[in-house]
């Protein structure tokens, strides 16, 4: 139970990945500001978190179980925690898709969208209320570059964040009215199960329903670029809890939180032309026409900067 003056923080998806790192960092605190509820679907994946965690387990940090898939969980977990109270709600459980459209069941489209979106708007929905009531609180959202500039092949998780973007757009407004923070952290590429998964996942895949040419652009072309750009650019699961961290204590918390300082050109591209044109056509070439020299490239940038890139990339401040 959290101890006078401390905040209760609670994260979803806290197995693996960002959400452990994220309850890992806050739970340590120096000055033992947070009390971390670290929630999961299922408790029988808890040990790499009990492990990392140390001897904050049972302290500062606790377990609950919890799926943003389900009602009935998300409502039982809200009402084991004393008075319901929650100072900062992290939605951070989400899945990934990538292939082609035409090889992707609609059920595997409706999943992504159940957990990454309505996922969220389930968990905000439990919480909010109590927080206007309270005239304070903080709503982050783990949300993706991809939430702002989509990328090819990744058509449908790029739409679920970007339907994350919107909705939290119009929500930040009202809450502001009741004291209530939102604020969006947008990670480009990161090193978690989340890309291991990914690429398992992809190279077993089919792709029925989809043409040979197709494929052959999304395995061989794609793909290799999309690992390239992860090993060169990617942070760790830690980069993104420090900047979430950074979040969380600033005096005026940012709406937009991009992790990857290297990301914001691209965004910047995407508003410098109102016609979509400029990153419709940069995106091809660097996909068609410059394959083999974004791969040299990248290459390079990954061995002069021996991974200090990565490490200089955290946003924001
Ligand atoms: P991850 O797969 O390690 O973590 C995701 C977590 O969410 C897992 O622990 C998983 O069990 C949990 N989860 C999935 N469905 C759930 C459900 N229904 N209920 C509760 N928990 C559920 O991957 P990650 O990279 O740590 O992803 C965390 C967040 O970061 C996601 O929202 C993802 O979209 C976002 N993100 C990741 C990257 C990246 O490159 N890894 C980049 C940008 C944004």
């Amino acid at each position: 139970m959290a101890s006078p003056g401390q905040k209760v923080v609670l994260i979803t998806g806290c197995s693996s990945g960002i959400g452990l790192r994220m309850a890992v960092m806050l739970a340590k605190d120096e000055q033992k500001r947070y009390h971390v509820i670290a929630t999961m679907r299922d408790l029988k994946r808890k040990d790499k978190l009990v492990e990392a965690a140390g001897d904050t387990y049972g302290k500062t940090l606790s377990l609950a179980v919890l799926d943003v898939c389900s009602d009935e969980s998300v409502k039982q977990c809200i009402n084991s925690i004393k008075d319901r109270h929650v100072d900062v709600l992290i939605n951070n459980a989400g899945i990934g898709l990538v292939g082609p459209v035409e090889s992707i069941p609609i059920e595997e489209m409706k999943k992504v969208f159940e957990t990454n979106f309505f996922g969220v708007i389930r968990m905000i929905k439990e919480v909010m209320p109590d927080m206007k009531k309270r005239r304070g609180g903080h709503i982050i959202v783990v949300s993706s570059v991809m939430g702002l500039q989509g990328v090819v092949f990744n058509d449908v998780y790029a739409a679920s964040k970007f339907a994350m973007e919107g909705f939290c757009e119009c929500l930040a407004v009202q809450l502001l009215k009741f004291n209530v923070t939102l604020s969006l952290i947008e990670p480009g590429p990161v090193h978690t199960e989340f890309e291991v998964k990914m690429i398992q996942e992809v190279r077993q895949r089919e792709c029925p329903g989809a043409d040979p040419e197709t494929v052959h652009y999304f395995k061989d072309i794609y793909l290799p670029s999309s690992l390239d750009i992860f090993e060169a650019l990617g942070q760790t699961p830690d980069d993104i809890a420090k900047c979430t961290k950074k979040v969380i204590e600033a005096s005026r918390p940012r709406f937009r939180n991009l992790t990857n300082r290297l990301y914001t050109p691209i965004v910047a591209m995407k508003y410098a032309d109102e016609t979509g044109g400029l990153s419709v056509h940069t995106f091809y070439h660097m996909l068609f026409n410059m394959g083999t020299l974004m791969h040299i490239s990248v290459t390079a940038m990954k061995y002069l900067t021996c991974g200090c890139l990565r490490s200089r990339t955290v946003s924001p401040n």
